[in-house]
C-alpha cells in the first residue's frame, strides 16, 4: 500500500487504527507524515487520535456498522491497545490486512496464554517467566506451592499500569485477593527481587524480516512507567543480545507481523549481568519506546506504519542518548490538590527537551497526559537535564 496512491474508486491510501488513545495519535502522526490518510475507530468523540485523524468512526469496538465503515475506508488496519476484542480484529481480517493478527492480540490479552507462549518461545534463548501458578479454581488456590509466596496475584485479563494486581504474603491474603477479583482467572507470580526492568521493541514484516531497537531500561512507580533510559552501552552486551534473541523468538514463533514490545525483569542470580525473566508483551508500540521519536532516525510508530503497509522495514539508528519522563495528570495539581499549569516556560528552556502532549483536556491523577524526552550529545548531560526537568515539574 503506497503512500499517496489513489485506488480505482478515487480513494486515497488510508490506514486505520483500532483505538484512539495516545498511541493511536502518534501512529496517525507518523502515517500522515508519509502521506497516508488515516481513520480511527474509538467510542470517545474527544479521543486523542480521533482529534487528529482524517476520519474518526465514533462507535464501540465490536459495533458491526463501525467495523464495516473502518474496513471500507482503509487499505490496512492496526491496533493501538491489546484489549480490543479479538473477534473484531478477526472480522476486519476477513476483508483487510490486519496487523498484528487477532491470534497474537488474543495471546497478549491473557496472561495465562502469554506465559505458555513465552515458555514455548523465549525458552530457546534461556529466558524464563517468573515462577507462577494458574488460579482458576479454589482447589488450585489451596494447593499453590509455598515458594510462590510472597507473590503477586494478577488477573489473567484486562490488567494494565499495575491494575488488576495484588501483592499477597500468604494463602489467606491470596484467597482474599482472589475473592476481591471476583474469582476471575488469575496467575500468581512469585515476587522477584528486581535489579532492573527493561524492554525490547522490534518490528516484523510480512516476509519475516525483523528490525528493532536496543533494549531500554524502565523504572515504574506504582505500576506505571515513569522513566525510560536509552543509550548505547546502557546494558551489558550479552544481556542485551539475549533479550533481543528472546524477543525475536517470541515474534517468530507466532509469525507476528507489526511492532512488538516485550518487557523483561533483570534479576540477581549471582552472575555479574544478572538473569533475564520475561514479563509480558504488548502487540503494538509501547510507552517505553516513545523516546525513539526524538532519539532515533526511525521511530516505533514509523515501523508500525511500514509493517502494516508492507513497506521495507529500515533498521533504526539511535543518534542521541535519551531519557523519557512520563507526564501524568498529577503534575497538573499542586500539593494541596489545586489545579495548576506546569512551568513549560522553564522546562522548555532546557536544551534537548522534546515535549509531547496528547491533547487530553482533563488532567487526572495517574492519567498519562504526555511525555518529555531529553536528548543530548552524551548521557551524563541528558541525565542532568532530566533531573532538572523532573524537579521543575514536581
Ligand atoms: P502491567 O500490565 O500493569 O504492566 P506488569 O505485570 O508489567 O503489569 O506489572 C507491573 C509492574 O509490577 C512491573 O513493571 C514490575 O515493576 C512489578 N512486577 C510485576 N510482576 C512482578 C514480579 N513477579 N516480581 C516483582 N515485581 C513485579
Ligand atoms: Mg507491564
Amino acid at each position: 500500500i503506497f503512500p499517496g496512491s489513489v485506488d480505482a474508486a478515487g480513494r486515497p491510501a488510508t490506514l486505520g487504527v483500532m483505538g484512539g488513545g495516545q498511541l493511536g495519535r502518534m501512529f496517525v502522526h507518523a502515517a500522515q507524515r508519509l502521506g497516508y490518510f488515516t481513520a480511527v475507530l474509538d467510542p470517545d468523540p474527544a479521543s486523542p487520535a480521533g482529534r487528529v485523524s482524517h476520519h474518526h468512526i465514533v462507535t464501540g469496538y465490536s459495533d458491526a456498522e463501525g467495523l464495516k465503515q473502518l474496513a471500507s475506508s482503509c487499505a490496512a488496519i492496526t491496533t493501538e491497545f491489546e484489549n480490543v476484542p479479538a473477534d473484531a480484529l478477526q472480522a476486519l481480517a476477513a476483508c483487510r490486512p490486519v496487523t498484528p493478527g487477532a491470534g497474537a492480540v488474543a495471546i497478549a490479552q491473557n496472561r495465562i496464554e502469554e506465559k505458555a507462549h513465552f515458555t514455548a518461545s523465549a525458552g530457546v534463548a534461556g529466558v524464563t517467566c517468573a515462577p507462577y501458578a494458574v488460579i482458576e479454581t479454589s482447589e488450585q488456590l489451596q494447593s499453590v506451592a509455598a515458594d510462590l509466596l510472597p507473590g503477586i496475584l494478577k488477573t489473567a485479563r484486562m490488567g494494565y499500569d499495575g491494575k488488576g494486581q495484588a501483592r499477597v504474603n500468604n494463602v489467606a491474603e491470596l484467597a482474599a485477593a482472589w475473592n476481591g477479583f471476583e474469582q476471575m482467572p488469575c496467575v500468581l507470580e512469585k515476587l522477584l527481587p528486581l535489579k532492573a526492568e527493561c524492554s525490547v521493541i522490534v518490528a516484523r514484516g510480512w516476509d519475516g524480516a525483523i528490525v528493532g531497537f536496543a533494549p531500554q531500561y524502565n523504572v515504574h512507580v506504582e505500576g506505571i512507567l515513569a522513566v525510560t533510559t536509552a543509550y548505547e552501552g546502557n546494558m551489558p552486551p550479552a544481556l542485551a543480545q539475549r533479550a533481543r534473541v528472546a524477543t525475536e523468538s517470541i515474534a517468530n514463533h507466532i509469525g507476528y507481523v507489526g511492532v512488538l514490545c516485550v518487557e523483561f525483569f533483570v534479576i540477581d542470580d549471582g552472575s555479574a549481568d544478572g538473569a533475564l525473566v520475561v514479563n509480558e508483551m504488548a502487540p503494538r508500540p509501547h510507552n517505553s519506546g516513545h523516546y525513539t521519536m526524538d532519539a532515533c532516525d526511525v521511530s516505533q510508530f514509523d515501523l508500525q506504519v511500514h509493517a502494516m503497509a508492507g513497506l521495507p522495514l529500515p533498521q533504526p539508528r539511535q543518534h542521541s542518548p535519551a531519557i523519557m519522563l512520563n507526564l501524568l495528570g498529577d503534575i497538573w495539581c499542586d500539593a494541596a490538590g489545586q489545579p495548576r499549569a506546569p512551568d513549560w516556560q522553564t522546562v522548555l528552556a532546557l536544551p534537548g527537551t522534546h515535549l509531547h502532549l496528547y491533547g487530553k483536556l482533563e488532567a487526572r491523577v495517574g492519567r498519562k497526559m504526555g511525555h518529555l524526552t531529553l536528548t543530548g550529545a552524551d548521557i551524563t548531560g541528558v541525565k542532568s537535564m532530566a533531573r532538572q526537568a523532573a524537579k521543575i515539574l514536581s
